[in-house]
């Protein structure tokens, strides 16, 4: 099967930290570790993919590790994000183990997977780990802005990154803007509703008119608004038509369209209901 090219990895943008991350990358929750998560990695890196997705909760790190060294690939080539399970009780530590398990030295990006217990405890922990290196960027998940205010406010190294459920479906302009406010990049999680949206009639309708799949659409529609994006496959021609978003545009008439789909009043809450 012919590889993405070069068009996915090329695709980056800055964090307010400086550190470049690659726009569009593979999501590997619930994908069991093993084979399976190997595979969906090695496929993703061999279709240009240079971005992987896990968290310390997903339980796979050691395949995405396996599967980043088997790719051959130099290391720094490739952007690597954990999540910190906040329900353990110390990031630090919990990032050194993360890294053992991945066998690397350093992780691209750390964030808190969630503000259970309230969202600043964990931030010391968080520089902490930032401040000996084991990685690089730092930031958080599934919070709100008035969290993400909660956490300014006592931080000496800010997040750099938001990553929320986010889709047309979930189109939450409040937060949207509460981190570009902040300079906080938003990640967009669950871009197809855990695959819910795909059959969405007027995504549908996009995609037939355009020549594109409804995945690509919602994919499209979250680089255009400046996203960073995670879809999530174990299909090796979805991990690859996932990518191929760099080379058609969706018109202002159809991304208003797609704007119309949210059903979040476009909320400043990164969630309508807590599963913590
Ligand atoms: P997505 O919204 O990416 O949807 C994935 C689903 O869509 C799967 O069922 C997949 O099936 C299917 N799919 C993917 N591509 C295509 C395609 N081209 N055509 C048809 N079907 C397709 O799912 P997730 O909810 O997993 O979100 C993506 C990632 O976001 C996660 O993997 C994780 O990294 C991150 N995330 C983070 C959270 C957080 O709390 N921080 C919470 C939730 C997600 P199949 O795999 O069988 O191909």
């Amino acid at each position: 099967m012919a590889a993405v090219s070069s068009e996915a990895d090329g695709r980056t943008r800055a964090l307010a930290d400086g550190n470049e991350i690659p726009l569009v990358g593979l999501g590997v929750w619930q994908v069991p570790d093993g084979r399976e998560c190997e595979e969906a990695v090695a496929w993703a890196l061999e279709a240009g993919y240079r971005h992987i997705d896990t968290a310390q909760a997903y339980g796979n790190e050691r395949s995405v590790g396996k599967a980043l060294r088997d790719s051959g690939l130099p290391r720094e080539d490739v952007f690597i994000t954990t999540k910190f399970y906040p329900a353990r009780q110390d990031p630090e530590a919990e990032a050194q183990r993360s890294l053992e398990r991945l066998g690397v030295d350093s992780l691209d990006l750390y964030i808190v997977h969630w503000p259970q217990g309230g969202p600043t405890w964990a931030w010391d922990g968080m520089q902490r780990a930032h401040e000996r290196g084991y990685a690089r960027s730092i930031g958080v998940s599934n919070f709100s802005a008035s969290e993400l205010d909660a956490v300014f406010a006592i931080a000496d190294v800010h997040p750099v990154v938001n990553q929320i459920q986010f889709s047309p479906f979930e189109y939450r302009r409040g937060l949207l803007d509460a981190c570009d406010g902040r300079r906080v990049a938003v990640e967009a999680y669950s871009p197809l509703g855990t695959g819910r949206h795909l059959g969405d009639a007027q995504v549908a309708d996009i995609a037939e008119r355009v020549g594109r799949t409804p995945a690509q659409v919602l994919i499209r529609w979250a680089v255009q608004r400046d996203l960073i994006v995670l879809p999530k496959s174990t299909h090796r021609e979805r991990i690859e038509q996932n990518a191929q978003v760099f080379d058609f545009e969706l018109s202002e008439a159809d991304v208003a369209t797609l704007d119309g789909l949210d059903r979040t009043n476009g909320t400043d809450r990164a969630l309508e209901s807590l599963w913590w």
